[in-house]
């Protein structure tokens, strides 16, 4: 049984807000569409990929697949574009699959996330000879509006949220496409059933969720967050000498002090060491690697530079930072009242929520360089995310 997926990746997703149509706004560092893709290319059971875009999308498209992982180019088949309406663009993917195809899966690109196992239950129900639709209960009570008004309270008994992929023989939906007399199905389950078909309910995932309001790009990221296996840590450590000055920039914030931290760029070393620690995270070499002292253009550098590109280093594998801790050794100056400071500072450049970031502060007791108040050693551990 072959078996493609048709992405349906042509509407504008308006209530979503931003720039570019939500399809191709970024959860994780990454478009909508793209974790759809690379979700559907790891399913052993999905041959062939079709997504259909809108007519202007073509660029964007273009982008986004440049940066794809190679398993979704040995699927995807070449991009059609769709028409006005979510029936007609489904319509342009399956008149565009190959022959052999057996069985149709239908997905909508707003939903990034695709378990395996509601693949297999859909592709089990569609070998019975009938077409196959996620679904999920809904547990609060349901309500009809009026604008803001109340105007009926329907049993939610039997009514069930339904989900995308959509299964079907290929077949059968192409025959119920053909008898289809209106253009306003909002899914192809309500199409095929209009037109003959037996559909069927397997039980669907709150993981599969639709991306459609502002907030769920956050519900996105938080997901991603609990779902990238690949957990790994990383630490740095690094040691700027004091000289004479005003002020130490110290995980971003100019700290008052006798002498100022010596050093080819700002000399941050908190933030040097958070830096190494997440190249060690990604096992991507180090700051000298990335920034090499030799090269005039970082002379005096802010250090937020070196982080973000780290930072962007993990997005573009499509991971989070999960949490940095940042040990700052030194007699003077005082760290507690900058404590805050640089805490708000860290998780900004990180991107992530304060409680991911702890920013210590220790003394040698005296003993060292650091007791001798030659200089700041500073240590830090990271903690990321990758698929
Ligand atoms: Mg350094």
């Amino acid at each position: 049984m072959k078996t493609a997926m048709i992405v349906v990746a042509g509407g504008q997703g308006i209530r979503a807000g931003g720039r570019v149509p939500k399809q191709y706004q970024l959860v994780a560092g990454k478009p909508i569409l793209h974790h759809a893709l690379v979700h559907a290319a790891d399913c052993p059971e999905i041959d062939h990929i079709q997504v259909v875009i809108g007519d202007d999308h073509k660029s964007l498209f273009d982008e986004m697949i440049r940066e794809a992982p190679p398993t979704v180019g040995e699927k995807l088949a070449p991009v059609v574009n769709g028409g006005a309406s979510r029936q007609q663009s489904t319509l342009a993917g399956l008149q565009a699959l190959p022959d052999t195809i057996e069985t149709v899966l239908v997905h909508d690109a707003a939903r990034p996330f695709l378990p395996g196992a509601v693949i297999r239950a859909l592709l089990e129900a569609v070998e019975a000879g009938v077409g196959a639709v996620p679904t999920l209960r809904i547990p609060d009570s349901v309500k009809r509006l009026e604008i803001d008004r109340v105007i009926e309270d329907p049993n939610r008994d039997g009514l069930v949220r339904a989900q995308t992929p959509q299964a079907f023989r290929r077949n059968d939906l192409l025959a119920a496409f053909a008898a289809a007399s209106t253009d306003g199905y909002t899914d192809e389950a309500s199409l095929a059933r209009s037109n003959g078909i037996r559909i069927v309910s397997v039980p669907g995932s709150e993981a599969l969720f639709k991306i459609t309001q502002p907030d769920d790009f956050a519900k996105a990221e938080a997901h991603m967050q609990t779902h990238l296996p690949d957990v790994r840590t990383g630490m740095g450590f690094d040691v700027h000498a004091f000289e004479p000055g005003d002020h130490a920039i110290i995980c971003g914030v100019p700290v008052p002090h006798t002498h100022k931290l010596k050093g080819h760029s700002d000399a941050d070393v908190g933030l040097h060491a958070l830096t190494d620690a997440i190249f060690g995270a990604l096992g991507d070499g180090d700051i000298g690697d990335h920034f090499p002292p030799s090269d005039p253009q970082w002379k005096g550098a802010a250090s937020d530079a070196f982080l973000r590109f780290a930072v962007e280093r993990v997005k573009e594998r499509g991971g989070v930072i999960g949490h940095a801790d940042i040990t700052l050794i030194c007699e003077r100056p005082k760290i507690g009242p900058f404590r805050q400071a640089m805490k708000d500072n860290v998780a900004s450049l990180l991107g992530v929520a304060h409680d991911r970031v702890s920013i210590k502060a220790t003394t040698t007791e005296k003993l060292g360089f650091t007791g001798r108040q030659e200089g700041i050693a500073a240590q830090a551990v990271a903690t990321i995310r990758l698929p």
